[in-house]
């Protein structure tokens, strides 16, 4: 089955090389200890650039262990928008360029998801209309930007050019709500990132913006966190208080089943969950490699629930070709 996984992380060369050279003002940098080169950013734990974030061999070995015929390729939290804008927008660039270099030479393996300097809104829609332009095929982002969620007014250009011009957004969370509860155990990921893309999401909700753009199309990371087990309860709350009510047009599990949903719940029971309640044309493959919190099984995980054909293909890898203009060609599907 043609397989398309649309969560995963990448660094190119030129993006590491300007953390390395410019990075240091802002907190960032690339140290050798152990052996490993450790790509530090503010807000983020040190990450060690093993060969499959950094090298194209290395991440296609690791796609053909998995079974996975192409892969969109984004950057990881947190983005660029720790960096002050005079940096940012070059590491933007130089992240996308690096990005477009890969899906030029394996047009049918690999294609890219623009970052943005959102730090600046002028130079995120900027560089989105360049890198979009140059062949990118949707914009990755994070949840809040200099603790801005997404919904906020600042970004309502951003959400109109993806609408007006098709472009998907992936929301990838980076912990910003109860950070400081979360400095142990791991928690700011396994409980910081599922809850804080529910934030966002339903933040998009209620503040109108899906309802300005219906055809908005947004893809959740890791199952969108906690969001498919809320929305009994958002809906009651729809019922119950004037104030949920009179935000938006319709109860917000109407809104729910609009986003797309990756796989990584790393529970059969979770994406069963979810397929049952958006339906499988809204949940695509990801895997979220090459970070340790990947599915180590994204497929076979699929298989074990059972789907009919249709919706196995759907899930697999037809949908996230919708979501990002991409035809099957003749190379990949042979491949
Ligand atoms: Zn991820």
């Amino acid at each position: 089955m043609d397989a398309v996984d649309v969560h995963s992380h990448f660094f190119p060369d030129a993006f590491v090389r300007l953390i390395r050279s410019h990075g240091a003002p802002a907190g960032a940098s690339v140290d050798r200890r152990d052996g490993v080169e450790w790509l530090t950013l503010p807000g983020h734990p040190p990450v060690p650039l093993t060969p499959p974030f950094t090298t194209v061999a290395s991440r296609r070995a690791r796609l053909q262990e998995l079974g996975i015929a192409a892969q969109a390729l984004s950057l990881s939290p947190p983005m660029v928008h720790w960096a002050p804008v005079e940096l940012g927008v070059p590491l933007a660039r130089a992240f996308n360029d690096g990005i477009l270099e890969i899906q030029a030479s394996f047009p049918d393996q690999f294609v890219g998801l623009a970052t943005l300097p959102l730090q600046d809104i002028d130079a995120a829609l900027r560089e989105m209309d360049r890198a979009i332009g140059l062949g990118m095929r949707g914009i990755y982002v994070a949840t809040a930007v200099g603790g801005r969620y997404l919904d906020a007014p600042q970004f309502a250009p951003m959400w109109e050019a993806a609408a007006s011009r098709s472009i998907p957004v992936f929301i990838h969370p980076q912990n910003h709500i109860g950070r400081e509860v979360m400095d142990r155990w791991h928690l700011f990921n396994t409980v910081g990132f599922p809850v804080e893309t529910a934030v966002l999401a339903t933040r998009l909700i209620f503040s109108g913006t899906l309802d300005r753009h219906p055809s908005l199309r947004i893809v959740l990371a890791h199952g969108g966190g906690v969001l498919p087990v809320l929305a009994g309860r958002l809906d009651h709350a729809y019922r119950q208080r004037a104030e949920v009510r009179d935000a938006i047009a319709a109860p917000p599990s109407t809104y729910v089943k609009r986003f797309y949903f990756d796989t990584v719940t790393h529970h059969d029971l979770a994406l069963r969950f979810l397929l049952d309640l958006v339906g499988p044309q809204q949940v695509v493959l990801g895997t979220d490699i090459p970070y340790d919190m990947a599915d180590p099984e994204p497929l076979a995980r699929i298989r074990r629930l059972g789907l009919a054909p249709p919706a196995a293909a759907a899930v697999v890898g037809e949908s996230a070709r919708k979501l990002l203009h991409w035809e099957v060609t003749h190379a990949t599907r042979e491949g």
